[in-house]
């Protein structure tokens, strides 16, 4: 579809070898059923997907844990990972061993029926909150994530500041996480936070830890978008033309896994969407003893892997330098 150069070719022109050097953190997909159903969304996450994880891969996995000594974190995500009927059974099982906990969470999620009592378990288990704040007015947020989306989010923001989270000192974190609203760059992480931090203050008395920025990446709806309105090959140029080396060697893919719903292994998150196996063959949290097998191996490079070396570069933990 592109004619720009093949990722790994670019990588071989830098004379880098990206390998798995460890297992620090497991970023978990509890399922694909969520209450929103937004434009840029990489899952194509929405209301009528059935697709969630099990109470036996759920099991599996705190089995696995207990023997990887090298585990740090746990990324939860989703869809909504609070919909899955397991998600509070796997979270008191990972902090129990001492695991941080991350739940990426939409926030509208806080009123949906059957869902009110999350803020309050987040906080009893001291869940580490990452949460989607694309921009800090309301039509731009609505235009990405749907109508009525910025209300809930603000409201759901001052609870969380009431329970502690964002608030310094209270050892409660909450982070926010940007992605540009269109086929461009995020701009500068550090300028970006200081402008959230003085607008959300300014306007509504919210307070958070951190802002991440994230790169939209070439696959799924936000490819399709780019598709129809013509953009994909200017935008695959922008991420080539602003290939960073020293991003490309800290992609987030050498120190972490990812779990499908269905108890597949990738290389990352983006992998898992589509498809593309780690170590180029179906591998289950069957096939193995233990996480740390994955250390040491290939990861498996495509062109979308752009969209984590442009710029600054981009993880799930926003910006790499
Ligand atoms: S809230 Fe998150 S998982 Fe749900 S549709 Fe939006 S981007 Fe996808
Ligand atoms: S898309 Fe995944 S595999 Fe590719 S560089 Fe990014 S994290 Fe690594």
């Amino acid at each position: 579809m592109s004619n720009v150069i093949a990722f790994h070719k670019k990588l071989n022109e830098h004379n880098i070898k990206l390998k798995r050097v460890s297992i620090d953190t497991l970023q978990i997909n509890l399922g694909k059923l969520c209450n929103q159903a937004c434009h840029h969304c990489h899952v194509e996450a929405g209301p009528t997907r059935t697709e969630n994880m099990t109470e036996k891969t759920i099991d599996r996995i705190i089995e696995l844990m207990a023997h990887s000594p090298e585990l740090k974190t746990i990324d939860l995500t989703g869809g909504a990972p609070e919909m899955n009927p397991y998600f509070k059974k796997l979270v008191i099982a990972a902090r129990s061993m001492n695991l941080e906990v991350i739940d990426r969470c939409n926030l509208t999620i806080f009123y949906e029926k059957g869902f009110e009592d999350i803020p309050q378990f987040l906080k009893d288990q001291k869940v580490h909150i990452i949460a989607s704040m694309p921009c800090y007015s309301k039509t731009n947020v609505d235009k990405q994530r749907g109508r009525g989306v910025f209300d809930k989010s603000i409201e759901a923001l001052k609870l969380l500041n009431s329970l502690g989270f964002g608030i310094v000192g209270s050892g409660l974190m909450l982070d926010l996480v940007y992605n540009p609203g269109g086929a461009f760059l995020p701009g500068g992480q550090e300028k970006l936070e200081s402008d959230y931090k003085r607008e959300l203050k300014h306007l509504f008395n919210i307070e958070f830890n951190q802002l991440y920025t994230i790169t939209n990446m070439p696959i799924k709806r936000f490819l399709d978008d780019l598709i129809r309105q013509g953009k994909y090959n200017e935008y695959m140029e922008l991420l080539v033309n602003n290939f960073n080396p020293h991003a490309a060697n800290s992609v987030m893919c050498k120190s972490l896994i990812s779990i499908g719903w269905d108890g597949q292994i990738y290389d990352c998150d983006f992998n898992q969407m589509l498809e593309i196996p780690i170590d180029s063959k179906i591998t289950t949290l069957w096939d193995i003893k233990m996480f740390e097998e994955f250390k040491n191996k290939n990861i498996a490079l495509a062109d979308h892997c752009y969209g984590c070396t442009a710029g600054a570069g981009s993880s799930c933990g926003g910006a790499l330098l």
